[in-house]
């Protein structure tokens, strides 16, 4: 109590908090001279060697003797005290992620958005305002306001991610925007749809990352790539005629000493001028500037074909190559020189990492509105940690042993985006030192399932 703090305060003074003394004498005192009513909340030494909270509260009331009492009560407020106390450090520990949340947003150029289906309502975090160019205070964000900035030439992309996003629930895309200025950004759209458990109504989120830089980075590698190949393919195309002419003898015999490091040459010119091909196919696939001539083609003709043009290479590496039984009838939607391609590399892939005397095995058998064409090896396989890489561009397996076989690791990157820009697939199956399977799906020609039943 007041009163007894004040006149009997040897008792308890010992028992109240050092750092809660000064603050509660002091207050007493102004209660005293300004007879106004005290209040008060501080901490004592319980009986148990623990701190227990007190809030006290009591009116003053003058003495005729000039002194004061207090007519009051004291509570133990520890359970509420230590509630609010652990509510306001997590609150300080939220405010801090949250800035770092938003230093991390405005330095990567990220922002965050929330979409409500049921009520078309769009939320909009400050840093897409930032990128969008819009001004915070006087935008109202919407779905229209978002679809109008997106550049006209992405615009059937865009409308397309939606759609994937409505089937897989994921929606994930690069794109342009065009600011109200007259700019032109990129963007990169990750969004998700909320579990409904997580929320009532249908919701939207995601985020929204200006890459415009990356972007610009990108192309001007891409064009860097494209001018330094074309400016190697004309000068490497004549040394790699001259050494074949020479080496053919028709100019005249040439000595054994010189003939093999001529032969070396040779095969290394040939080497470089693959990898210069791939290098451009690879930056013309990516964008998307290889041009694609479908055609109805005949699976069991094409298969023929490519067995015919990798005969020599086969002999090379002593393997057999079998055509397995396909329909003459079975015929795909494809440009026929880019799945020769396709084929191509996948076979000689299996030849060269087949042993000796292996035999190599490519065939087609159709599946519901697909094609499914195989080829097979029981080669050297794959390591099931290299499988996911194995479509990535300049994935080898081992460097050493995939260089000794010749090569890029930019063939099966090609093929894949060959076949997905015919509307295939491409897959495998592997066992290390057992061999391997890969697969291209690609649209039956319709006209040709009803002869093949
Ligand atoms: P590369 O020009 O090196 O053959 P690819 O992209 O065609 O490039 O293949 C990438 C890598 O995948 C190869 O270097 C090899 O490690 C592995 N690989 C591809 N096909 C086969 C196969 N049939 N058997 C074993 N490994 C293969």
């Amino acid at each position: 109590m007041p009163e007894q703090v004040k006149h009997d305060a040897s008792l308890i003074l010992d028992k109240i908090h050092p750092q809660d003394l000064p603050g509660l004498l002091d207050s007493i005192n102004k209660s005293a001279a300004t007879l106004s009513n005290w209040q008060y909340q501080y901490r004592v030494l319980n009986s148990t060697g623990g701190l227990t909270w007190l809030s006290g509260h009591a009116a003053p009331e003058r003495m005729p003797d000039g002194s004061t009492l207090w007519h009051g009560y004291l509570e133990d407020i520890t359970n509420t005290k230590q509630y609010y106390l652990e509510l306001e450090r997590v609150n300080k520990a939220l405010k801090l992620s949250q800035e770092r949340l938003d230093t991390a947003s405005e330095n990567a150029l990220i922002g965050f958005w929330q979409a409500s289906l049921d009520t078309g309502e769009l939320w909009w975090s400050s840093v897409i305002y930032q990128i969008f160019g819009f001004e915070e205070a006087t935008t109202t964000p919407s779905v229209a306001l978002f679809k109008n900035a997106v550049h006209p030439d992405d615009r059937d992309m865009v409308i397309q991610s939606e759609k994937v996003a409505q089937e897989t629930g994921l929606n994930d895309v690069v794109h342009r925007i065009i600011r109200p200025d007259g700019t032109i950004r990129w963007v990169h759209e990750l969004a998700r749809m909320l579990p409904v458990s997580d929320s009532a109504v249908a919701t939207l989120i995601g985020s929204v990352q200006d890459v415009t830089e990356r972007m610009q980075l990108q192309q001007l590698k891409s064009e860097f790539i494209s001018t330094v190949s074309h400016e190697l393919r004309t000068p490497l195309t004549s040394i790699k005629g001259a050494l074949g002419l020479v080496n053919s003898g028709k100019l005249g015999q040439v000595p054994e000493k010189m003939f093999n490091l001529l032969t070396v040459a040779h095969s290394n010119s040939e080497r470089l001028s693959h990898l210069i091909d791939d290098l451009l196919d690879i930056e013309k696939l990516a964008a998307g500037k290889m041009s694609f001539d479908l055609q109805v083609v005949s699976v069991q003709k094409e298969l023929q074909h490519a067995i015919r043009n990798l005969q020599p290479y086969a002999k090379q590496f002593a393997v057999i190559m079998q055509l397995q039984l396909v329909p003459s009838a079975l015929c795909i939607k494809a440009d026929a020189s880019r799945l020769q391609q396709v084929l191509t590399n996948l076979l000689s892939n299996a030849i060269k990492f087949s042993s000796h005397g292996a035999t190599v095995t490519i065939g087609a058998k159709h599946e519901a509105d697909k094609v499914n064409i195989e080829v097979t090896d029981n080669g050297l396989g794959i390591a099931p940690e290299f499988q996911p890489r194995v479509f990535e561009r300049f994935a080898q397996a081992d460097g050493s042993s995939s260089r000794q076989r010749g090569g890029t690791g930019l063939g099966l990157a090609i093929c894949k985006e060959l076949v997905e820009q015919m509307g295939g697939s491409i897959g495998f199956r592997s066992v290390l030192q057992q061999g391997s399977t890969f697969f291209v799906s690609l649209p039956l020609h319709q006209d040709s399932s009803g002869q093949l039943e």
